[in-house]
């Protein structure tokens, strides 16, 4: 390493992003939870009747469309919502704002390990607490913790479980910290946080259109919480964050509310299945609120059988992390693609 990097920036790992095939390999890429749909038809047509006027000014800095569509569709006032470049620029905005060496980012592990890498950057001091076996939250020890900011994603990757809002209300009427609720898997899940933001002006709700839109590409994601919180936030964010293509695809996408669920019902119609196919085949399998699946193989090591999988062109998840290291993630694929998983499997397991 050169002397050009702070001491923080240099002992860091970084972030690795999920692995991408290479172009022109045909490959199953179960191994970062993109939806296997398309986007919505209607969000395809504001690309293509795109007005040039647009592109040729800056976007507006607030992405008001986008907001407005959000306030229509999740019945919040629009001065509620901050919109980023996918929800990751919502939780690095929230760790620039909030935390540094004596301001903690607290959070329940196993979880997402952006979380870690953006207290890395601050940097910030990290307080990681370990989940049971049962993933219950733990509550007493998070709120002993008092975090500057508190993540707890629900659902969870990649264990795939949801939080009850009762565990964080406790939880953030214990906090004087911000509690951030991660949901960018809401959309395949029975259960929101939502409502605590009415309760307390310590919580944000950190959203996608990553994952039930099929807007990954996009780069697409909001946060909602009492305008007293967001006042922070937005001195923060950068002025542009969000292009003005991006703003009304994303407008479009969450009006047609009918397209979404319907690719949803068919990712969780084939999470069920996979679920059973994979048990059949002597995995243990956790139950899922997400589009995903965490997996231990029943004896063949798992780092193995993610290279096998890999050779046979199908991308799963493997963690080099410790709880870890004996499982993978698998993203709900469409049913052909699931299928040709499970017979793959069934020659390697
Ligand atoms: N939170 C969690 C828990 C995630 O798994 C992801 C996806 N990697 C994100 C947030 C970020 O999603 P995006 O930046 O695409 O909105």
């Amino acid at each position: 390493m050169t002397h050009y990097f702070r001491s923080n920036v240099e002992a860091m790992a970084g972030y690795v992003p999920g692995e991408q095939p290479k172009p022109g390999t045909p490959i199953i890429k179960l191994n970062t939870n993109e939806n296997p749909y398309p986007p919505s038809p209607i969000a395809m047509d504001v690309l293509r009747t795109l007005d040039s006027e647009c592109l040729r000014r800056y976007p507006n800095p607030f992405a008001n469309d986008f907001r407005q569509a959000i306030s229509e569709v999740l019945d919040v006032p629009q001065d509620w919502i901050i919109v980023g470049n996918g929800s990751d620029d919502i939780l690095n905005i929230l760790v620039r704002a909030c935390a540094d060496l004596d301001r903690s980012v607290v959070y329940p592990m196993p979880t997402y390990v952006l979380y870690r890498t953006l207290a890395e950057i601050q940097p910030a001091k990290v307080v990681e607490i370990p989940y049971p076996d049962d993933f219950r939250l733990p509550i007493a020890e998070l709120v002993a913790a008092q975090g500057a900011i508190t993540f707890i994603a629900s659902p969870n990757s990649p264990s795939g479980h949801v939080v009850s809002t009762d565990d964080l209300r406790i939880l953030a009427s214990k906090l004087t910290g911000v509690l951030v609720v991660d949901e960018a898997y809401v959309d395949f899940a029975d259960e929101t946080a939502l409502p605590l933001v009415k309760e307390f002006d310590n919580v944000i709700i950190a959203r996608t259109l990553s994952k039930g839109y099929s807007l990954a590409g996009l780069r697409l994601g909001f946060g909602i919480a009492n305008p007293s919180l967001l006042s922070g936030l937005f001195k923060v964010k950068d002025s542009y964050n969000v292009d003005a293509i991006a703003c009304l695809m994303g407008a479009a996408a969450l009006r047609d509310q009918t397209y979404k669920n319907e690719c949803v019902a068919k990712v969780k119609v084939s999470r069920a299945k996979l679920l059973l196919d994979l048990k059949q085949l002597g995995f243990q399998v956790r139950d899922s609120q997400t589009n995903f699946l965490l997996v231990t193989p029943p004896k063949s090591n798992a780092n193995d059988l993610y290279l096998a999988l890999k050779e046979r062109g199908i991308l799963v998840r493997y963690f080099k992390q410790p709880g870890l290291n004996d499982k993978l993630r698998i993203t709900i694929g469409t049913e052909l693609q699931n299928q040709s998983l499970i017979e793959a499997l069934i020659h390697l397991v």
